[in-house]
């Protein structure tokens, strides 16, 4: 629920309410989250806020003085002034200074896995006409440099982009010698199976201080069961990829995404053990996304998001013990949510912006030249629906903006002004996913009531927020230091695992 200034009054004590958003807590109805318009927030009893809504609230109360400093009364509305709550808002929307800092790179569809939740269309390792072009690469190497942003992310991206190492190592050459004369910070991540590296790939990955990112599901029988080829031994191969990766280019140089089937749901324990035993210190835990082949086998492999946020809770709960037992393991996705609840800051994470991160955080260039505001788009286009491809690399990006897809992204792509977010306490933590809404709805504007993008944002705020409120001082320890982590990681997103 929100109040605007529209309700606000000078009442006895003669303050005036700003701009703030309520939500009673599931886990406790006596006592309400109210969120200042930037983000900052405080709990307290529901009669006392109820109190201060109506103007009569006392000075000396202690929660008069939190609600000020908070943002969420001006104790002086003759003197008071915007301009902290401002510069606040002006952090929190940071990313939207330089433009999209991810760029992903497709340079092939071929793949030799068979997984039956791929996201991509992939094809056959032979079919080399799903191959990006030497004419598409340089064009794609001159829209790069045309976005603004001093630090540039290029992720390789597939089918599975070793298969077409060729483009990547003539890709990497000519961006870094444009870069002499732009001076841009850059960063290079591959997503991989890594069932494929050569000492030859290795070798150039370290010279360019490569970053990999690869998808591990588990323990061997989920990790086989899920990523399944003829030989069966798809888990050897990723383990040996990821000792080989960390050799070369050092321990903390390789990551590893989880993709969650209705199979994995019954092992939050054993996937992370899994990653503690090979000695990872980050676990991603994503829930299916209705694209590609994942759609085609939803019946078998999908879940509702409730079935994902009880699998969340347990697997949260594990990860606070294996903390708590001096063990650093963190999860991604509850960090940058810790970061939006517990510190200031932006922390540019693609998928987590208002306005959305697509397009203006990311871009995609296809191997077939297309370019797309987000990987999503891109497996949309995948499974024949162009409706959010932004044009082809031989246009410029100014034409890309002006397009019908990306105007259609921006007019659904302000949470705040979305119907339901645009009251909801946590919209100014929460992010837009105007693509995801259309894949899963549709709609790019969505109906969130029944949105599982908004089940899963609201069902994991509660449930961190909880976690941290009702914690005792070591755990609200560990979840303060995820949630600074994300912040120190900057806007670099985690890379997307083939
Ligand atoms: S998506 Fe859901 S949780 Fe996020 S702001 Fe909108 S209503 Fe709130």
């Amino acid at each position: 629920m929100k109040f605007t200034p529209r309700h606000t009054f000078a009442g006895n004590a003669g303050y005036r309410l700003l701009p703030l958003r309520f939500r009673r807590l599931p886990w406790d109805e006596s006592r309400v989250l109210v969120t200042s318009m930037a983000g900052d927030w405080l709990i307290t009893q529901r009669e006392e806020f109820e109190r201060a809504v109506e103007g009569r609230l006392n000075r000396a109360e202690p929660l008069f003085a939190e609600m000020e400093a908070r943002h969420l009364i001006a104790a002086d509305p003759n003197h008071s002034t915007l301009a902290p709550l401002l510069s606040q808002y002006r952090t929190r929307k940071s990313y939207l200074e330089h433009g999209p800092a991810l760029h992903i790179f497709v340079v092939s569809l071929r793949c030799h896995h068979t997984c039956a939740y791929c996201q991509v269309s992939r094809q056959p390792v032979g079919n080399t006409i799903f191959d990006m072009s030497n004419a598409t690469a340089a064009h794609a190497v001159e829209r790069l440099f045309e976005w603004p942003s001093p630090t540039l992310t290029v992720e390789f991206q597939g089918g599975e982009p070793l298969l077409h190492f060729a483009r990547i190592h003539a890709l990497v050459e000519v961006i870094e010698q444009r870069n002499r004369s732009e001076g841009r910070t850059l960063r290079f991540v591959i997503a991989s199976t890594l069932h494929d590296l050569t000492a030859e790939q290795l070798a150039f990955m370290r010279d360019h201080q490569f970053e990999l990112s690869t998808s591990l599901d588990g323990p061997e029988w989920l990790h086989n069961a899920n990523r399944p080829r003829p030989e069966r031994d798809s888990y050897q191969r990723t383990i040996e990829g990821i000792e080989r990766g960390r050799k070369a280019l050092g321990e903390d140089a390789v990551s590893a995404l989880t993709t969650l089937t209705r199979r994995s749901l019954e092992a939050p324990h054993e996937i992370i053990d899994e990653y503690r035993k090979l000695g990872f210190h980050s676990i991603s835990l994503r829930p299916l996304s209705p694209y590609g082949f994942a759609r085609k086998t939803e019946g078998r492999n999908g879940y509702p998001m409730a079935d994902f946020l009880r699998f969340y809770e347990v697997a949260l709960d594990h990860l606070l013990a294996v903390n708590r037992e001096g063990y650093f393991l963190e999860e991604t996705y509850g960090r940058m949510l810790l970061s939006q609840l517990l510190t200031p800051f932006s922390h540019g994470y693609v998928d987590l912006r208002s306005p959305t991160g697509a397009g203006l955080g990311a871009v995609v260039y296809d191997y077939d030249g297309r370019v797309y505001p987000s990987d999503e788009a891109r497996m949309l286009a995948s499974m024949g629906d162009h409706a959010f491809a932004l044009g082809r690399v031989d246009e410029s990006v100014s034409a890309w903006l002006d397009s019908p897809a990306m105007q259609r992204v921006l007019a659904a792509g302000v949470a705040e002004a979305l119907p339901t977010c645009a009251d909801c306490a946590y919209v100014p933590l929460c992010g837009a996913d105007p693509i995801d809404h259309y894949a899963r709805q549709g709609d790019t504007i969505g109906h969130r009531p029944t949105s599982d993008f908004c089940r899963k944002q609201m069902g994991l705020f509660d449930l961190l927020l909880q976690r941290w409120e009702q914690g005792s001082a070591t755990d609200q320890r560990i979840l303060e230091d995820w949630a600074l982590r994300a912040t120190r990681r900057g806007t670099a997103r985690e890379a997307e695992a083939a």
